[in-house]
């Protein structure tokens, strides 16, 4: 193991893979629920989809025209139109209730079931209706200027969807298209994994809430809103729990509310300084291990199970104090957690390929995460360190939309060297 400048390598840190698997061994898609239609989206389907009806329930016109018998428009031309007498209108929703017999024609809108006897539908531009009514003269006939196959511009029923036919399967991601292919089924509610619910509780004596004027040090508690924010960019149901003290009593209080939630994640406590107290309560309440992970930013971890007073396990996450730290181990931890809950199968974000403008360090051994301003130009990701990195910074992490990584065993990237980058936004927002 190789260590770079001042720092220093510990022997007893995990690999970010490790840590990932680790922690990864306790989640999977949860549960199912009767969800109404609409608020299935971004859920993930939890049972196959069978059709319930044929898709179109009826034969019906793919055009504005007449509906024909085939056999009566043989061989038609503008030289030889074919006359034939019109007996009716059929339109959307209102079929026609007529026959179309030899000689016979039905004026048909798009989307009308197509009538009894017809099997073609001739559309108004191949007829003289434009010309009939510039003469004045009625639609009661009307002239076919041209020869269709049988079957022209008729939508057969079931041709999107038979009845009794898969149509979606368990385990497909709920999109627009999805939501709008069951409504066109007549299902009004779907069998949805639901979203986890996720326990947030900051830690810490100078943490003050919103609302309050800033004294002696304290600083406002960003990291609840930040990590809330997460939750739900991600499609988990965040529940503050508010701030707990650095005392034991407090912390053993507010964690009395984490039952029922899926997942609890703290944020700070878990560092050499000061997790102390945390591991004390956590432990009683619990199997908590404290970890280092060999990443900066993000060392610290903590990650194991809290009995709820219902008995049941509730798995926590214990995030790093820092700003950027929580953040980061958000992404890296958290997210993949949430969406395995969520039944969704790709759990890491997506990661590209690109280069680098300016120089990102790695002063001790540790994979790091920079935080990078992507931009995608002639086909090619740039990604620009967005400044200071401490993790402390956290407009840093504002200005970036990515994380550009250095290898543990690199002591840092250039400029112009090429760097894989976790996206935290995808292409269109990264495209200029
Ligand atoms: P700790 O992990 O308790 O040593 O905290 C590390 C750093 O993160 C300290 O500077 C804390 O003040 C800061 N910090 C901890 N919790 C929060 C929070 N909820 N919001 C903003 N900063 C925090
Ligand atoms: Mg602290």
């Amino acid at each position: 193991m190789r260590s770079h400048g001042r720092g220093h390598v510990e022997q007893d840190m995990l690999s970010v893979e490790e840590a990932y698997e680790r922690m990864m061994a306790s989640f999977s898609p949860l549960d199912a629920a009767e969800t109404p239609l609409l608020e299935a989206l971004g859920h993930v389907l939890a049972v196959d989809v069978r059709s319930p009806l044929d898709l179109p329930p009826l034969a019906n016109s793919g055009m504005d025209g007449y509906a024909v018998r085939g056999e009566d428009i043989r061989n038609a031309s503008p030289d030889a139109p074919r006359q034939l007498k019109v007996i009716g209108l059929a339109a959307a929703g209102r079929g026609s209730p007529q026959t179309v017999a030899a000689g016979t024609a039905i004026r048909i809108m798009t989307g009308a079931p197509v009538p009894a006897g017809a099997d073609t539908v001739v559309p108004f531009e191949e007829t003289d209706e434009v010309r009939r009514r510039k003469a004045g003269l009625s639609l009661d006939e009307i002239a076919i200027l041209s020869d269709l196959p049988p079957g022209s511009n008729v939508r057969p029923a079931g041709e999107d969807v038979g009845r009794g036919e898969l149509v979606l399967q368990a385990g497909t991601l709920i999109r627009p298209a999805e939501i709008g292919v069951m409504a066109s089924l007549g299902l009004e509610k779907v069998k949805a994994i639901r979203s986890p619910v996720v326990s947030i509780l900051a830690t810490g004596d100078e943490l003050v809430p919103m609302g309050r004027p800033l004294e002696g040090g304290n600083i406002y508690d960003s990291n609840s809103f930040s990590v809330a924010a997460s939750v739900m960019a991600c499609g988990g149901i965040p529940r503050p729990l508010g701030i707990a003290r650095d005392n034991p009593g407090d912390l053993d209080r507010t964690l009395q509310a984490v039952a029922g939630s899926d997942l609890v994640i703290t944020s700070a406590g878990v560092s050499k300084g000061d997790y102390d107290i945390v591991k004390d309560v956590l432990a009683r309440r619990g199997e908590i291990d404290f970890w280092s992970v060999r990443m900066r930013p993000a060392k610290p971890l903590a990650f194991g199970h809290l009995r709820g007073d219902g008995g049941r396990a509730v798995p926590l996450l214990g995030l790093p104090g820092n700003p950027v730290s929580a953040m980061v181990a958000f992404e890296m931890f958290a997210r993949p957690a949430i969406r395995a809950m969520l039944g969704r199968r790709r759990l890491p974000r997506p990661t590209v390929e690109g280069v680098l403008t300016g120089p990102v360090y790695n002063a001790d051994g540790r994979r790091v995460y920079a935080r990078v301003r992507v931009e995608l130009r002639n086909g090619t990701y740039y990604a620009s360190p967005t400044g200071p990195q401490g993790s402390n910074i956290l407009t840093s992490m504002a200005r970036a939309n990515g994380l550009a990584i250095c290898p543990e065993d690199l002591p840092g990237k250039e400029a112009g060297e090429r760097v894989q980058i976790i996206m935290l936004e995808w292409n269109e927002e990264v495209d200029v």
